[in-house]
């Protein structure tokens, strides 16, 4: 087996629509799971919201910065994540690093990204994060009270095309009760990495 796609085995993508829980169930397993896991940290030309700091929850960058990356080839995947205008983006260099610390990686990325990692690491685990129905959804986000009215819209609108990907994934959680989500995703990594 050549040594990229043995490396790809201890790539964990995580995706799932704005506002389902992905951040809060990460926090919790990372804490948890007693494994060497460490999170890729995605440039964004999103603005940051109160309580995020620069290099810890985003690289955050303007569309010069982000453009130039891009075209320098820095990264793995990025997408304009809710239509035109704000782009996400996984750096090749957080999981060339990552991986080759011997840390498992994780990408909490959108679908268009995990279909794109997919296809150059064919041994990622996939794990989409379902909420228990669309009204939930609604509520968490509104919860969350990060969101325009506008973006909110957007969010939602992209929520319902990204569930209909949700059987691409090789695992589906729905994040009903947080402490059940929690296990079962520490079960899932468990079992697919037990040979390391
Ligand atoms: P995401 O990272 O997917 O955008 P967040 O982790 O920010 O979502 O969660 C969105 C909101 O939903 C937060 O206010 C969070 O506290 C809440 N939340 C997450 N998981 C649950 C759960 N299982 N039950 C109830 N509320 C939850
Ligand atoms: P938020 O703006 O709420 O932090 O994230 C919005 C969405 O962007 C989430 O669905 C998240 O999975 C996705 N996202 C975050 N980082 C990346 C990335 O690097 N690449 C891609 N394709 N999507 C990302």
């Amino acid at each position: 087996m050549s040594k990229k796609v043995e490396l790809s085995s201890r790539l964990l993508v995580v995706s799932g629509p704005s506002g389902v829980g992905k951040g809060t169930l990460l926090k919790r397993v990372f804490l948890e799971s007693g494994l060497p896991l460490v999170m890729s940290v995605s440039a964004t030309t999103r603005l940051p919201r109160p309580n995020e700091k620069d290099g810890i929850h985003y690289r955050f960058m303007t569309n010069e910065q982000f453009q130039s990356k891009k075209n320098a080839g820095e990264f793995l995947e990025c997408f304009e994540v809710f239509g035109k205008g704000t782009w996400y983006g996984t750096l090749r260099s957080d999981v060339e690093n990552g991986l080759a610390d011997g840390n498992f990686v994780v990408l909490e990325i959108d679908v268009k990204g995990a279909n794109e990692i997919k296809k150059q690491f064919p041994k990622a685990i996939t794990i989409f994060v379902k909420p228990p129905d669309n009204e939930t959804l609604k509520e968490r986000l509104q919860g969350r009270g990060t969101e325009t009215d506008e973006a909110m819209k957007n969010r939602l609108k992209t929520a319902i095309e990204e569930l209909n990907h949700a059987n691409e994934f090789q695992f589906c959680i729905v994040n009903d009760d947080l402490d059940n989500a929690v296990k079962q995703f520490i079960g899932i990594i468990n079992n697919s990495t037990e040979n390391f």
